[in-house]
């Protein structure tokens, strides 16, 4: 029998709230995604509360207020973890952005392995333990979530303190070769397994996993089958599951049916004179595969030249770690190839890349989901990809092509209807988009139908409660009735 949890406490780098400053006074507004509204509802029913960094260096008086009137109007109870600006250096800039990021995401070579950073990351989640300590009990189950706070448990147990500890990390898990790269390998992967139960958003992360896990310390075995399985340590054991990340289904959907959306989406249509459009939508970032992309249009304008004219490539870029030159370099990267490629190609009233470099409002979002003909999703590599199951979720004239990169973790739930390409494979891309260019209406809404059935019942609510059951063996709606009752189960 479990033990009774009194209330879910959930603890992340950033508070579920973005604090922003207008003309010299704070604002704060609810932070969006899918998480904080999954959650929200779950933590307001049980009086839970979330733990994270408030996302400035100075926390002044007028932000304690604007936060305590936040967590009264949201209903759950928020804590502050201040960090200095050192402490965001090191462990958020350095570690966690310049080295776990990277990593995981395949790609070493951009990794900065400064031992300073390390230090810095032990220091600030040692910092945000000793917070979760304090503000919790043992009654308690706490989510911990992603990267950047991998060592909490393992300060917990090491200052006495005894919790339920769950953690969840966004980003794919790289392969054992790829991992063993990590100077500090035996220490990072010491402190996973120190928490209850260790979740991913694919079995191949899982896998991934216990790889590197069994390498490193060959006492671990791998026991059970299924999406959650146990790893007995010799002394102790924790589990380990698959839980993909998911949407709320229904919100993306609702907005996409609404009258003034579906203009705004008819408005853009008419912009380009319906014209076929494809569309990316991602955070200027290099794990997602832009440049690449644009080179994949170019090769398909360069393949097929009867398609000159006939379609129009939007790029969606939000403004991501402005502050990095790295992110800088990518950004005048990519516009340079945008300029290049409609350099080659355009012609009088036709232009074939459109380039966006902001951040968009939900509304226009999906507009420009439900006004394209092709979503091209295309990241080198990535934990999930929610864009591809947003862009789903927003079809709502089942009449439209998802083209995905076989390295998103989306690519393991919707592999079976959307076409997967490899994004390094420039020629590929480019066929398959020759392709579902000329796919019927019959093949697109047979595709698109099963997508958005996949991506309906395996949604942000089935995400959450999944996780929970694994946890602490309870469902969502174990938790008093609220909003979590607009909940769909799959
Ligand atoms: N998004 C946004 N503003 C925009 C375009 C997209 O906030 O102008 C959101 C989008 O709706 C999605 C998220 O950014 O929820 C991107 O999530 P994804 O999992 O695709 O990638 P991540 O940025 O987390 O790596």
């Amino acid at each position: 029998m479990e033990p009774a949890v009194r209330r879910l406490v959930v603890v992340s780098n950033r508070l579920p709230a973005a604090l922003r400053q207008e003309g010299g006074e704070w604002r704060i507004k609810a932070g969006g995604g899918g998480l904080v509204t999954a959650l929200a509802p779950v933590l307001r029913n049980r009086g839970g509360m979330w733990i994270g960094w408030a996302g400035l260096s100075d926390q002044t008086a007028e932000v304690d207020d604007l936060l305590a009137k936040f967590s009264a109007e949201a209903g759950y109870e928020l804590s502050t973890v201040p960090l200095t600006q050192d402490e965001v250096d090191g462990y958020y800039f350095g570690f966690s952005n310049e080295v776990i990021w990277p990593l995981f995401h395949d790609l070493q070579t951009r990794c900065r392995f400064d031992a300073r950073y390390w230090r810095m990351y032990l220091d600030v989640n040692f910092k945000f333990a000793e917070v979760v300590a304090r503000q919790t009990t043992q009654d308690d189950y706490v989510w911990i979530q992603d990267y950047h706070l991998m060592h909490q448990a393992f300060f917990l147990k090491s200052m006495g303190v005894k919790r339920k500890t769950g953690f969840f990390l966004h980003i794919p898990f790289p392969p054992p070769d790829i991992f063993m790269k990590l100077p500090w390998r035996w220490k990072l992967i010491q402190a996973l397994t120190e928490f209850d139960l260790v979740g991913f958003q694919t079995i191949q992360d899982r896998r991934n996993f216990t790889g590197s896990l069994q390498r490193l310390m060959p006492e671990a075995k791998v026991r059970g089958r299924g999406s959650v399985v146990t790893v007995d340590m010799g002394n102790r054991t924790f589990r380990v599951g698959a839980f993909p990340i998911s949407i709320d289904y229904n919100q993306f959907a609702q907005i996409a049916e609404r009258p003034e959306v579906a203009r705004e989406a008819f408005n853009i249509k008419e912009a380009l004179r319906h014209r076929k459009i494809i569309l990316g939508v991602d955070r200027l970032d290099y794990t997602k595969g832009i440049p690449e992309r644009i080179r994949s249009i170019q090769t398909l304008l360069r393949r097929y030249p009867d398609l000159m004219g006939r379609f129009n490539f939007i790029q969606i870029a939000v403004p991501s770690r402005e502050e990095v030159d790295e992110y800088k370099d990518l950004r005048v990267e990519i516009e340079q190839l945008v300029g290049r490629v409609n350099g080659e190609f355009s012609f009088p009233g036709w232009v074939p890349v459109h380039y966006h470099y902001r951040n968009f409002p939900p509304d226009q979002l999906v507009a420009y989901y439900s006004a394209a003909d092709t979503a091209l999703v295309t990241p080198l590599r990535d934990g999930m990809n929610l864009v591809a199951k947003e862009y789903c979720a927003c079809n709502v004239t089942e009449d439209e092509v998802l083209v995905l990169s076989e390295f998103a973790g989306a690519a393991a739930q919707l592999q079976r209807d959307a076409y997967l390409v490899n994004p390094y494979d420039m020629e590929g891309v480019a066929k398959a988009l020759h392709r579902v260019l000329h796919w019927d209406k019959e093949e697109r809404r047979r595709h698109m139908t099963r997508l958005r059935d996949q991506v309906r019942k395996n949604n942000i609510y089935w995400w959450v409660d999944s996780f929970l059951q694994a946890g602490i063996s309870k469902r969502l709606d174990d938790f008093p009735a609220g909003e979590t009752m607009t909940y769909e189960r799959g």
